[in-house]
């Protein structure tokens, strides 16, 4: 069953109730519940923000370790 919330109420004291044509109110204030949403598109809009953060930080790696490659040629043990 979904998870139903009271977007006005403290979630740790508010009750369901059922309103005799099915509704889900809550117990508190009367309001109608809201469905839970597993998907928020906050959490989308973080995560671009995390990468453009990150992002430039694995390409500077990235090209320092390439550069490494190229300025060090293998050298002869004498
Ligand atoms: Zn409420």
């Amino acid at each position: 069953m979904a998870d139903f919330y009271c977007p006005y109420c403290n979630p740790n004291y508010f009750f369901k109730k059922q309103r005799p044509d099915g509704v889900l109110i809550c117990g508190l204030c009367g309001d109608k519940l809201v469905k839970k949403k597993t998907f928020k598109p906050i959490r989308l809009l973080g995560l671009a923000a995390c990468f453009a953060f990150i992002a430039p930080m694995i390409l500077m790696l990235n090209s320092t370790f390439n550069q490494q490659k190229v300025d060090s040629p293998i050298e002869p043990i004498s």
